[in-house]
């Protein structure tokens, strides 16, 4: 276990303060005060509904249609299209306007961090975002509102316009690979990281959540802020359990 455990805001904001590449790894956890349920925690998508988690591979998509209405039919609803950032992308979107970070990378598929104004350019949606779809044979994308509108219009299983395969939210599923280069990038940024805040995630989903153990093998430190116990607490400099959307803005006002 580290040495220094403390939980104050104004200790974090001091060591932001201090560091150079501060990389912040965030999870669905930032979202739940924005009205989107996270999958682990105890209001969660999959802690309500458990066999959800199954069906969440792939394979499922792919081998039935049936699967995939069901999935066109949920996204025209998903809240993620309708949601508005909260005071915790806000505050992490401040982070970076005040020059304090280095690489956020998202779990997350909402695109709420964009919307907030973290830049593209220094965010990584390594899960993709519910706000494209693509399609599974040739590759082509395009705005989800497109995709939309013909499932609005009655198309319960849209086919890609150019191919005939395929299409789904450009989104990775249980089942796909991560796209190299943004998994690339993060490694990189979690490597060279002197101070990694992991934020509103439960640290179960591989490989992402091997990130933090990263930056703790190069000697960066490691702060866990997020409701429920996660299996790195014990490792990490501090570990703050506050809501998100109090306990960031009071860290970056800190700062
Ligand atoms: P998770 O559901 O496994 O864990 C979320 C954690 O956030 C929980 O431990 C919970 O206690 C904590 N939390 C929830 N609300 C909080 C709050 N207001 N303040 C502090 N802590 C809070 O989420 P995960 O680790 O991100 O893994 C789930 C996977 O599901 C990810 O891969 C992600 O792609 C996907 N997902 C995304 C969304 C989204 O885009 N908003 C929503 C659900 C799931």
């Amino acid at each position: 276990m580290s040495a220094e455990r403390v939980a104050a805001p104004e200790t974090v904001a001091g060591w932001i303060r201090e560091s150079d590449r501060v990389v912040v790894l965030t999870g669905a956890g930032i979202s739940t005060e924005s009205g989107i349920p996270d999958f682990r925690g105890p209001e969660g998508v999959w802690t309500r509904n458990p066999g959800a988690e199954a069906r969440a591979d792939i394979s499922f998509y792919l081998a039935d249609r049936a699967v995939r209405r069901e999935a066109w039919r949920s996204r025209a609803e998903h809240p993620g299209l309708r949601a508005e950032p909260n005071a915790g992308h806000r505050a992490i979107a401040e982070l970076e306007a005040r020059g304090h970070l280095s690489l956020l990378v998202t779990q997350n598929i909402d695109g709420l961090h964009l919307r907030a104004g973290s830049s593209p350019e220094r965010t990584v949606e390594i899960h993709g975002s519910v706000r494209e779809f693509v399609c599974l044979t040739c590759g082509e994308r395009g705005p989800m509102e497109v995709a939309l509108e013909r499932v609005r219009a009655g198309e319960e299983d849209p086919a890609c316009l150019v191919c005939g395969g395929i299409l789904k939210s450009a989104t990775i599923s249980f089942g796909q690979a991560l796209a190299a280069r943004d998994l690339f990038r993060a490694q990189q940024a979690a490597d060279e990281a002197d101070l990694f805040l992991a934020i509103g995630t439960s640290l179960t989903v591989y490989p992402v959540a091997e990130l933090p153990v990263r930056a703790l093998r190069n000697r960066g430190r490691l702060v866990i802020l997020n409701a429920e116990p996660t299996p790195l607490d014990g490792r990490a400099h501090a570990v703050l359990r506050g809501r998100l959307g109090e306990v960031l803005p009071a860290i970056v006002a800190a700062v």
